[in-house]
């Protein structure tokens, strides 16, 4: 029996889903698996896991386990079901890649879909769990694709053995024929349950122009009015990522300044800073390029499209900065997945009295979070993904256009509590020309991780794996020949017709070595490098190199705007600063060799020497969440390489010395192994026929030239060969996490 408090039990009355508890309960008592359907905010992610608890799938052996495709939403989930509950963290709780609170006594667990597919490799008959939720399975995160693919098989596995266990795969759109029409994954399509939520009427309100640059502009000059003019209720606008989220909620905060009193702490300590920080205007990245649509810069708009016309604020071009008005404060809130996430929660709590909610987000606000009060979306249509480019590897972020889908489930966050209003910065005709649904991410990504991990999981031909959606051959195949090539895949025979040897390619089995590399956490390259690096003395440093290459981005990104407390000077200072600090970290002598890599591994050193604190991070350039993944991610890695060579012996060691010239060495050597194919050679004297070629450097695959960042250590030297991590393509195709090998 689940004791609540009396208002938790009030507000969950209120949820579409409770009306369908029994329908749902059923259907699952019946079926081995079910999809249940029903809007964001109908209260799938909180409720369906205490159904099942109540209904006694927690009380034998066998627990509740919940998958999420967002961490924030693990965690944030857990954390809300304990409450509603009326129980603590150690009976519904959350386990994330580095972190969670799970207990023996945990009944309910919230966890990342890659957790869970890390634990299908240690059982492939997940026998802890009665009962499985893949939730927001809409997203069609990868992890959740495989997870979906595998339980299709242990499901029916589990209850062959007497040891039954059920599926409920929950998405927030309709849009599930993938899962339920694909003979592949179920021969008899599970039932889908449609819940009806309370949707109170949105009226779109398109742009008449579609402001193909200035788009942030736009959504702020927008909010502005819907502020001064328009009734109470809360405001949501969705941008594309963390700089614009930022440098919109500044001017927002400055437009309609809020002060709190000095009992409230809210957080709003930046604001009196921020209002002294001189009138300055951020420029901002020209996504244009970069924007696949081929429309013209602007399109008019058929005046019919505009429905509620007293609402329709129009487009507004150019109105300028805004005069700062204290009368009317906004209470604006960032929201994305790398913040904080006390900050995070801040956009559950009601806004101060007299104040209005304004929450700035990226798309985390889609789908996964439901935050009350909203009633006017601004929608900039547009969305930052990673791209990869299948032939070359090079991948980028691009700011590309929302799917239909997405511009609806954006709008219908406007309706949760009474009608609301969506305002689209783009015109009808635009909208029109958007795809219909967005693609998987399996469609999207290299696979060399899944298939190594299926190949681990004694899945040969990854080609007839029930994927919902699965990945093009040429994915597969570039995933099996990189395996093959790191040896974690035992080569193909070399004779044969050419069709035959293609299909023995595709079903090469896992080597011992690939045995071992599956056991890494971190992506097969990586691993390559742990499983090496064991017979050599150079262990410690690997796992930190390969911590700090598995976690991105781990310096403070200087290009962006300037941080809030800070002047035009002060942040001068911090650039000069940080080039100091990463040359000091580069060291010196044979150290330099390890260019960037080396500038990872004494950044790393010297954050951990400083016992990783926020402020050591912040006066040397470092992302303190990232230093803290490493931290976990290292701690995570020397465990891992303990119980695979006990031999070893290696530790987190604290105080880390530079490498030795003969360890320096080792290091490139494994580095080299792992990223053998990432080679490239400085153009030479007579390829140099365009000016452009200058300082470039050649690789197999590209036919343009690629580059040392300037911010590398070795734009300086320019070596002959250097094997690179990554290339990613900003203002020029650019060689991440370079380090200099030698010609032999
Ligand atoms: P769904 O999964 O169908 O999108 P949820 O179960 O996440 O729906 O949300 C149901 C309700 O619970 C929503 O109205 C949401 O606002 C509320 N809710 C979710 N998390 C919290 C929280 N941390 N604090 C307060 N309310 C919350
Ligand atoms: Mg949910």
């Amino acid at each position: 029996p689940v004791d609540r408090l009396p208002e938790i039990q009030a507000a969950r009355l209120k949820l579409p889903v409770l009306a369908e508890e029994q329908v749902i309960m059923e259907a699952v008592r019946e079926n081995p698996c079910v999809v249940l359907c029903g809007e964001t905010g109908s209260g799938k992610t909180t409720q369906v896991p205490q159904f099942l608890y109540e209904a006694g799938y927690a009380s034998g052996s066998g627990i509740i386990g919940v998958t999420e495709p967002r961490r924030v939403a693990a965690v944030s989930m857990s954390h809300r079901v304990a409450k509603e509950m009326n129980v603590s963290t150690g009976v519904v709780s959350y386990q994330i890649r580095y972190e969670g609170n799970v207990t023996k006594d945990t009944k309910i667990k919230f966890m990342t879909d890659g957790v869970l597919l890390k634990e299908v490799q240690k059982d492939f008959l997940l026998q802890k769990y009665s009962v499985v939720i893949i939730d927001e399975a809409h997203e069609r995160s990868v992890y959740t694709d495989i997870l979906i693919g595998l339980l299709s098989r242990i499901v029916p596995l589990r209850n062959k053995k007497g040891l039954p266990m059920k599926l409920v795969i929950m998405s927030a759109t309709l849009r599930v024929e993938d899962f339920t029409q694909n003979q592949k994954l179920f021969s008899t399509p599970p039932p889908v349950i449609k819940v009806e939520a309370r949707q109170f009427p949105v009226t779109v309100h398109f742009n008449k122009r579609t402001p193909m640059e200035d788009y942030t502009g736009e959504a702020f000059r927008k909010t502005c009015k819907i502020h001064r003019m328009l009734p109470p209720g809360g405001i949501l606008m969705f941008l594309t990522g963390q700089a614009e989220v930022h440098s919109v909620c500044r001017r927002l905060r400055k437009a309609f300044p809020y002060r709190p009193k000095r009992d409230q702490q809210e957080g709003e300590e930046d604001l009196a800073a921020e209002l002294k920080k001189s009138k300055k205007k951020q420029k901002k990245t020209v996504w244009m390029r970069e924007m696949r649509i081929g429309r013209p810069a602007s399109t008019e708009d058929d005046d019919d499209d505009d429905e509620g016309s007293d609402l329709d604020l129009g487009d507004h071009p150019e109105d300028g900065e805004e005069k700062a008005d204290p009368s009317i404060p906004l209470y604006v809130l960032p929201l994305y997945s790398l913040l904080a996430p006390d900050q995070q929660a801040k956009v559950f709590r009601p806004p101060p009295a007299g104040t209005r909610l304004c929450v700035v987000a990226t798309n985390v606000a889609e789908t996964s979070v439901t935050i009350p009060g909203v009633r006017y979306v601004v929608d900039c249509g547009r969305v930052k993904q990673r791209f990869y480019d299948r032939v070359t590897g090079v991948s980028s972020f691009k700011v590309n256009w929302i799917s239909q889908a997405s511009a609806n489930q954006r709008a219908g966050r406007a309706g949760r509590t009474e009608p609301g209003h969506c305002y689209r910065l783009f015109s009808s005709a635009v909208f029109s020309d958007f795809s219909l649904f967005a693609e998987a991410e399996i469609t999207r990504r290299p696979v060399d991780d899944l298939v190594l991990q299926m190949k681990d999981l004694n899945i040969q031909k990854v080609v007839n794996f029930p994927f919902p959606t699965p990945p093009s051959s040429e994915a597969l195949l570039a995933a099996e020949e990189l395996l093959i090539s790191l040896g974690a895949l035992e080569p193909p025979p070399r004779q044969g017709r050419m069709r035959e040897l293609q299909r023995a390619r595709m079903s090469c089995p896992i080597s011992p070595l690939g045995r071992a590399m599956a056991a890494f956490p971190v992506s097969p390259r990586y691993a390559k490098m742990l499983a090496l690096g064991r017979q050599q003395d150079c262990m410690a440093y690997l796992i930190a190199l390969v911590a700090a290459m598995t976690v991105r981005e781990i310096f403070q990104d200087l290009d962006r705007p300037v941080a809030k407390e800070e002047d035009s000077e002060g942040h001068k200072q911090r650039r000069a600063r940080m080039a100091q600090m990463r040359r000091l970290w580069a060291g010196q002598g044979h150290t330099l060799l390890l260019g960037d890599l080396m500038v990872m591994l004494g950044a790393v050193g010297a954050c951990e020497f400083a016992g990783c604190t926020p402020q050591f991070c912040e006066e040397n350039g470092l992302r303190y969440k990232a230093m803290m993944e490493i931290r976990r991610l290292r701690g995570q890695l020397t465990n891992a390489v303990n119980t695979v060579s006990p031999e070893l012996g290696v530790f987190v060691d604290s105080k880390m010395a530079p490498p030795t010239a003969a360890q320096v060495q080792c290091i490139r050597q494994v580095v080299l192994a792992g990223l053998g194919d990432h080679l490239a050679r400085r153009v030479q004297s007579e390829e140099l026929l365009d000016p452009k070629w200058v300082n470039g450097y050649k690789t197999p695959l590209l036919d343009e030239p690629v580059f040392l960042h300037p911010s590398s250590t070795l734009s300086k030297t320019l070596p002959e060969f250097v094997v690179y991590q990554e290339i990613m393509e900003t203002t020029k195709m650019y060689m991440k996490g370079v380090c200099a090998v030698e010609a032999d």
